[in-house]
């Protein structure tokens, strides 16, 4: 048996933040990881760290108005903060951060892109670059694209390093992290919780869910809540100069669609390149191809070159697309469904969970309208696929009418 103050389930970058952060506050701490350190989406990702949440700030600001949806915001980019801050301040050097997101859209609407560019610096005091069609011509030599816009404070970075780094100093300030541990029962009713794996027990006055998209049948209450959603990643060959003469920008890129590509350049000459979601979360026989085809899509000069990795993740999706942070009873909390926009939201849940056990404050509560809400059983995956399938429609359909207009 052993004891902690905190006994956090699942050590993804969300189990790993609340650690660290729970641990710089006083508190002792074990992780309970079923696989592998960052094993789950957080070691696999594209590695995108940028404000906002995967709902978008649309969601925040219907649900709890413009004042909140700014405290809201600003959290998210502190969570962007807090993960540049701890590259610098524990000497993360494997996480190699890179500078610079560029967003582009597949239709023609700049005015679009300018108002969007224009409120986010008027309603949340963020800067976005317009990029008008012509500079994206010198970025890209695609016929995809359109507009975009430039956001130099987003970064890219090797999420799986920065996790395993911060787990190395999560250990070295005491912590005790127990992998090929799952938790496979609790009792969560006394004041004192008791968590079971098939080798040993945790006993801690606080237990905190970061299970993500991986979640076990331990936790039904929280993992009732959310879907669990792939998506996709290949790495090529390495392509040489020919790469720099498609793309010419150090950024990590992505489009708007709602199962946008995201790629970035790697080791020097590498596409990195994501896509797609769907609520099949077994791997697609032909995932290699599946993901080439799109990248072929957008640069055909890359139809010889070769993917050597392919790989699939899962990400944990409330129906309001929103992170599940906050309690679900007396000292047991949720921080989990951070969805396709994990790499800051983990980090500052993490934070907010931290707060509210060492009493030094009640951040969370501004979750508090994104509550648990049932995924919708056996039906959920369905029903989210369909709206899927009605947004990429709607994607087509407005792609295809800038391609006959131009
Ligand atoms: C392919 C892919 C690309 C993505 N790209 C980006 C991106 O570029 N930018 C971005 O911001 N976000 C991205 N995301 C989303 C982001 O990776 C996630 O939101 C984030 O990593 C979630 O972290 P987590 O700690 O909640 O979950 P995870 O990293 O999945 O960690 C959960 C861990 O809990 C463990 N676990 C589950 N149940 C138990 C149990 N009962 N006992 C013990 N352990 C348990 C699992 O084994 C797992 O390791 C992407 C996701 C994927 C899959």
């Amino acid at each position: 048996m052993t004891e902690a103050d905190v006994c956090i389930i699942g050590g993804g970058l969300a189990g790993l933040s609340c650690a660290f952060e729970l641990l710089n506050k006083g508190k002792s701490v074990v992780i309970l990881e079923s696989q592998k350190i960052a094993w789950g989406a957080s070691g696999r990702n594209g590695g995108f760290v940028s404000p906002g949440f995967a709902g978008g700030q649309e969601i925040v600001e219907k649900r709890l108005g413009l004042d909140a949806a700014k405290q809201v915001f600003d959290l998210s980019l502190e969570g962007v903060e807090m993960v540049r801050n701890n590259i610098s301040d524990l000497g993360l050097d494997g996480a190699h951060p890179s500078p610079g997101m560029l967003s582009v859209i597949r239709y023609n609407d700049p005015e679009g892109m300018k108002r969007y560019c224009d409120k986010m610096a008027s309603r949340y005091g963020y800067q976005l670059d317009f990029l008008p069609q012509d500079q994206i011509n010198t970025h890209f030599k695609t016929k995809r694209y359109y507009q975009g816009n430039l956001d130099k404070n987003a970064f890219h970075f090797h999420p799986l390093n920065y996790c395993l780094g911060l787990a190395k100093n999560i250990v070295s300030l005491g912590g005790h992290i127990f992998e090929s541990s799952e938790a496979i029962r609790m009792e969560l009713d006394g004041s004192t919780k008791v968590i079971h794996t098939t080798e040993g027990r945790v006993k801690a006055k606080d237990i905190v869910f970061c299970g993500g998209g991986y979640a076990g049948s331990a936790f039904d209450k929280v993992k009732q809540s959310f879907l669990p959603i792939s998506t996709y990643v290949v790495v090529t060959e390495k392509l040489g100069h020919r790469v720099h003469e498609l793309i010419k920008t150090k950024a990590a890129i992505l489009d708007d669609r709602m199962a946008s590509d995201y790629y970035r350049i790697v080791d020097n000459d590498r596409l990195l390149w994501g896509g797609r979601i769907t609520t099949r979360t077994s791997e697609p026989k032909r995932l290699s191809q599946l993901l080439k085809r799109d990248m072929v899509d957008v640069y055909p000069e890359l139809h010889d070159a070769k993917i050597e990795m392919a790989w699939s993740g899962l990400m944990a999706y409330a129906r309001h697309k929103m992170p599940y942070i906050g309690e679900v009873k007396s000292g047991v909390w949720s921080c989990t469904a951070f969805g396709g926009h994990g790499m800051n939201t983990a980090p500052i849940g993490g934070r907010l969970i931290s707060e509210v056990i060492s009493c030094q404050s009640d951040r969370y509560k501004l979750f508090k309208a994104f509550d648990l809400q049932w995924n919708g059983g056996i039906v959920g995956p369905l029903a989210a696929q369909s709206v899927y399938w009605g947004m990429r429609a709607v994607d087509w359909w407005r792609e295809s009418r800038s391609r006959s207009s131009t």
